[in-house]
């Protein structure tokens, strides 16, 4: 059976695979958002006026044995709008990709947070270096926190487990 895959199917959603250069221990994937405008955090105006770009470095899940670093060419916008204090803004690639800030992509953070929640801190950091997850014990713990705060993920699944 053939197999036919795309590159941009195994980054996340919403991006563009640019390049992808290849070492032996890690795969670096250059990529940029596909949307051509963003819109102003503070007005919610559209821009597509690009006033600068820059790269952002991002890991994300592991493929095959190997670290993925995402290299993600993010752009300044200029609001335009008269009113609007914001005069430039950066581009954000949405929560399901990347949160504001963050050196890690959802997926991973995701990952992350679960190893963090499962193992705690020391040997959850041990089994994300055998799982070539990029995370110190430090971070795995701060990931916890930060997510611990947040009562905003809505409850999909109740298992078993959280009866008891
Ligand atoms: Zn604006």
């Amino acid at each position: 059976m053939a197999m036919n895959m795309r590159t941009s199917s195994l980054i996340p959603a919403g991006l563009v695979v640019e390049s992808i250069t290849e070492t032996e221990a890690e795969i670096v994937v250059l990529a940029r958002a596909a949307e051509p405008e963003r819109l102003c955090p503070l007005c919610g105006i559209r821009s597509r006026r690009i006033h600068s770009r820059y790269l952002r470095t991002v890991s994300d899940l592991p493929c095959a044995g190997r670290r993925v670093e995402l290299r993600l060419m993010a752009r300044r916008f200029v609001c335009d709008a008269p009113f609007c204090r914001r005069k430039i803004f950066g581009e954000r690639f949405g929560d399901g990709v990347v949160a504001e800030r963050s050196r890690r992509s959802s997926r991973l953070e995701c990952i992350v947070h679960h190893l963090g929640v499962a193992l705690g801190g020391r040997p959850a950091a041990s089994l994300a270096r055998r799982l070539m997850v990029p995370v110190s014990n430090d971070t795995l713990l701060r990931v916890v926190r930060r997510r611990a705060r947040q009562p905003t993920e809505i409850l999909k699944v109740v298992g078993i487990d959280d009866w008891a």
